[in-house]
């Protein structure tokens, strides 16, 4: 099986970035299940998507209870929301992160593990909280450095307009049976909106030129729709209509969205959400609006040139220590300092060895200073300080002055309490 493998450095830097942008819009994080049972995902998702029909790692466990791995993390946070009484009354923002299992066929930018980062929120009926994730998205783009990626949107209206349409739709395709693949021709019998999805090459030119919906959407919705690009105009974030966007999972309706980049090939979507109105009482709770999006991680790496980013995993200071006492000493002057500068990243050397080995370590480390603990340092208690990535000239300071030192040099702020 070939699952996904991001590095940790660069991994955790932008879901560090991710992390921050979603504590900004006060929306709270919500740990789910990795496992659900299966009927969950069936009947969120829909039979006739892709993810159900052959996407899915399901089993059964040992009371014979079909168990599916979570393909993606709507339909948990829907049945965790109802489970746990989160709809009730009251409005919520929730995100979530972890790996969804898909069994597809592997290729650059598509995993059998892959990671999402998604957005939910539940009680708001307005195209204001659809706008207000898209300005979250558009702000993540930015402090990430992401450049070419756009965005696409379209409005599905009520189940009403697409009844009305899907009608329009079939008379189009099945006059064209001839051109249709085989999984069109099964989507044209059980969900015919989900042919404008297919991903196969040869279908395009017959889906570019196939009735859109525009044409037969509701008041409402189109109400809807109208007021998103409102705010969406007036927050000066580019988009394009696109009338045939629809979405992979069949609980969409009204507000859909899609940031594509070009710079990875077909597996060109970083990130896709809408509105899911329908999806909370469809599991026999009280009818509650929802709208949210989830991010692929894999894609989003991908595409991020993390030279441009903050360094916030390499350690600070690297901690060269020679001689067993000064590997001792130096072990409790370094828990000193992280009590005093709890900010700071120091690395200790451990494993012994000379210090021309260590200093090819504390340099590879990424780390901004070496702070050389040797024999002569330790009979005058003190720390010779090197400068790894400048010219500036070392230099010896007292082990009661190191905290202030460092503090001052990495721009650390000092515990108060110490
Ligand atoms: P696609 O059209 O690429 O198959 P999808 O419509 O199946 O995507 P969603 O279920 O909406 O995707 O998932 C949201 C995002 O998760 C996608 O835009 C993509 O960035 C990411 N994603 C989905 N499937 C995979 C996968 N197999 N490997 C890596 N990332 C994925
Ligand atoms: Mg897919």
């Amino acid at each position: 099986m070939t699952f996904s493998c991001m590095t940790l450095r660069t991994g955790s830097s932008s879901k560090q970035s991710i992390k921050t942008l979603l504590k900004q819009y006060a929306y709270q994080e919500i740990r789910l299940p990795i496992v659900e049972k299966t009927e969950l995902f069936k009947r969120s998702i829909g039979d006739n998507t892709d993810i159900v029909s052959k996407e899915m790692y399901s089993f059964d466990d040992r009371n014979e209870t079909s168990l599916t791995l979570r393909p993606e993390g709507t339909a948990g946070c829907v049945r965790a929301g109802i489970e746990h009484g989160l709809f009730h009354n009251q409005t919520q923002r929730l995100w979530y992160i972890g790996p969804m299992f898909r069994h597809e066929r592997p290729q650059k930018g598509r995993q059998r593990q892959f990671h999402q980062i998604g957005v939910e929120a539940f009680g708001f009926n307005g195209p204001d909280i659809d706008a207000e994730q898209i300005l979250m998205c558009a702000r993540l783009w930015k402090t990430l450095n992401l450049t070419d990626i756009r965005l696409e949107i379209n409005s599905l209206g009520t189940s009403e307009s697409r009844a009305n349409y899907r009608k329009v739709l079939v008379d189009y395709f099945s006059s064209h049976k001839d051109q249709l693949d085989d999984d069109s021709l099964v989507r044209l019998e059980q969900n015919p909106l989900r042919i404008l999805d297919s991903k196969n090459p040869a279908m395009q030119t017959l889906i570019s030129a196939s009735p859109t919906l525009d044409e037969y959407l509701d008041t409402e919705s189109a109400e809807h729709f109208a007021g998103l690009k409102q705010i969406l105009n007036g927050a000066g974030i580019e988009y394009k209509i696109n009338p045939r966007l629809v979405r992979g999972l069949d609980y969409y309706g009204k507000t859909v969205f899609e940031w594509i980049t070009d710079q990875l090939g077909a597996q060109g979507t970083v990130c896709a959400g809408g509105r899911y109105d329908g999806l909370v009482e469809h599991h026999g709770a009280t009818a509650t609006p929802a709208v949210g999006f989830a991010m692929g991680l894999e894609r989003l790496l991908e595409l991020t040139d993390f030279s441009q980013m903050p360094d916030t995993q390499s350690p600070h200071a690297y901690l060269l220590l020679s001689g067993d006492l000064a590997m001792a000493r130096g072990m409790l002057l370094a828990e000193q300092l992280r009590d005093q500068l709890p900010g700071l990243r120091i690395l200790s050397h451990c494993g012994g060895g000379s210090l021309k080995s260590q200093f090819k370590k504390a340099d590879k480390s990424g780390a901004q200073l070496a702070l050389v603990l040797g024999e002569d340092e330790l009979a005058q208690n003190e720390m010779t300080i090197k400068f790894l990535r400048s010219d500036v000239p070392q230099t010896v300071v007292k082990w009661s002055e190191i905290a202030d030192f460092l503090g001052s040099t990495l721009s650390i702020k000092a515990n108060s309490n110490k």
